[in-house]
């Protein structure tokens, strides 16, 4: 499907989150990095979409209906064998079921399970002054606490995208410590111009996360990707 078919088909059925998998082949065609995730809708197709993609691999509750996939029992991490899989494809449906009986779930997505690399996250909000807005900061749960983080307005230049990394506190971390490989810079810049350049060109879309972003020595890409729409889309 093409982007606006992405897009089309949420606001004919009236909602406006995108999942995983759906936010993640709107934000590719824009030349978004990302990681390759493809829906399964059965145990077998899991399996054989891990056998395709090659272990180990993640899989996630793909729903339009659960913004927080993990809260709700809905991701499984660093499955090593066909077995791993076919138990997890059950596991998350379970245990999203039970959490959220009401809950239309289109299946399970499948992923690579990506090397370890510094967690960033990127964001798209808009301010109802000044429009949207992207955000940066580290990933993980210090960040949360500590609310580290930097905006700039849409459209960014590349100077605004350098400045908007270098002025978070944790800094640091992405320059290489205590052994850790040193983060692409110019790969992150690159990403949030990107999504800078997205969130110009379509204003139907409301709010854009990508979190986490794993940053390695070479290169940067987006593990989970949401999208959501504003309001006015799904009702036109
Ligand atoms: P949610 O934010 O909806 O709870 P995520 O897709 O972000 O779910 O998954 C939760 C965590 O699992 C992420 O923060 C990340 O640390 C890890 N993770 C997710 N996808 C991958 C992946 N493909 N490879 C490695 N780790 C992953
Ligand atoms: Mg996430």
């Amino acid at each position: 499907m093409t982007g606006s078919q992405i897009i089309d088909k949420a606001i004919a059925e009236g909602r406006i989150l995108l999942t995983e998998v759906e936010s993640k082949a709107l934000l590719k065609q824009a030349g978004i990095s990302v990681n390759d995730t493809r829906l399964a809708t059965s145990k077998e197709e899991a399996i054989n979409l891990s056998k395709q993609i090659g272990l180990p691999v993640v899989l996630k509750v793909a729903s339009s209906d659960i913004v927080h996939k993990s809260d709700a029992g809905g991701v499984k991490l660093g499955l090593n064998s066909v077995e791993q899989v076919g138990a997890a494809y059950e596991e998350i449906l379970q245990a999203t079921r039970k959490q959220y009986p009401e809950a239309k779930i289109d299946g399970v997505a499948v992923q690579k399970m990506a090397r370890p690399g510094v967690e960033v996250i990127i964001g798209m909000t808009k301010d109802d002054q000044f429009g949207p807005m992207l955000m940066f900061g580290l990933g993980g749960i210090l960040v949360e606490i500590m609310k580290d983080v930097s905006f700039r307005l849409v459209p960014l230049n590349r100077l605004d995208a350098r400045e908007m990394i270098q002025e978070i506190k944790g800094y640091p971390a992405l320059e290489g410590h205590r052994g850790q490989e040193p983060s692409d810079i110019s790969a992150l810049e690159e990403l949030l111009l990107k999504v800078s350049d997205f969130a110009n060109r379509n204003p139907q879309v409301r709010e854009i996360d990508l979190n986490p972003v794993f940053a390695y020595k070479n290169g940067a890409i987006a593990v989970d990707a949401r999208v959501i729409l504003e309001n006015k889309a799904a009702q036109i």
